[in-house]
C-alpha cells in the first residue's frame, strides 16, 4: 500500500500548538511520530511518502504542496498527524474525516480504537471536518489524527514518552483497514 504521511505544520514557518510551560511544539511531535510510523511501514513492505510543509494547497509556491504531492503520487491513504490544544485541561484523542460513512471513516475507526486502547487516552471520537483542506482536497481516504493534547500535562507526557506506541497503534490501524 502507498501511505502518505503528513506531519502537521512546519518547523521552519509554523510550529502549530505549543505547550505554554515546556515549549514542546506540535510540529516536532508530529514529525517524530511520523518518522517512526514511516519506518514501521517501510519495514513491512509498504511505500511511504512523508511530507511536512507549510504549503497545503498551493498557498506558498516556494514549498512543496502537500495535497498536490499526495494526489500526484496516487497515495492509497493519507494520514495527517497533529496535536490538539485547548485550555490545558481538555485531553484525549480524536480522528477527523471529511464525512462519515466513507472509506475515510473505515480507516479512522481502527486507528482511533488502537490509539485509545494502546495509549489509554480519552476517546473523543471520530469527527466530520469537511472544511479541512487535507481532508476535502485529497483524492484518497484521508484522516487527520489529533493524537493528544499538547497543552495538557498527562497527554503531553504521552506525546513525549510514548511516540513509538502512537506510531505502532496507527500502523496497526492502517493494517486493519487494508485487510
Ligand atoms: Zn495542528
Amino acid at each position: 500500500m502507498k501511505v502518505f504521511i503528513n506531519p502537521g505544520h512546519d518547523p521552519r514557518f509554523d510550529s502549530g500548538a505549543v505547550n505554554p510551560i515546556s515549549g514542546l511544539r506540535e510540529c516536532d511531535v508530529a514529525l517524530s511520530i511520523g518518522e517512526i510510523l514511516r519506518d514501521l511501514l517501510i519495514e513491512n513492505n509498504h511505500q511511504v511518502y512523508l511530507l511536512q510543509s507549510d504549503n497545503l494547497i498551493g498557498e506558498n509556491s516556494a514549498l512543496p504542496c502537500v495535497v498536490e504531492t499526495a494526489n500526484a503520487w496516487k497515495a492509497d491513504v493519507f494520514i495527517s498527524l497533529h496535536c490538539n490544544a485547548a485550555n490545558q485541561n481538555a485531553h484525549g484523542t480524536e480522528t477527523l474525516v471529511y464525512k462519515y460513512d466513507s472509506l475515510a471513516e473505515q480507516l479512522a475507526r481502527p486507528i482511533q480504537e488502537n490509539i485509545i486502547s494502546v495509549l489509554g487516552t480519552d476517546d473523543r471520537g471520530i469527527k466530520e471536518r469537511p472544511q479541512l483542506i487535507v481532508l476535502n482536497s485529497t483524492l484518497m481516504p484521508a484522516v487527520l489524527i489529533e493524537l493528544a493534547f499538547i497543552d495538557q500535562e498527562d497527554d503531553e507526557q504521552l506525546l513525549i514518552n510514548c511516540q513509538d506506541k502512537f506510531a505502532q497503534a496507527i500502523y496497526q490501524g492502517i493494517s486493519q483497514f487494508s485487510l
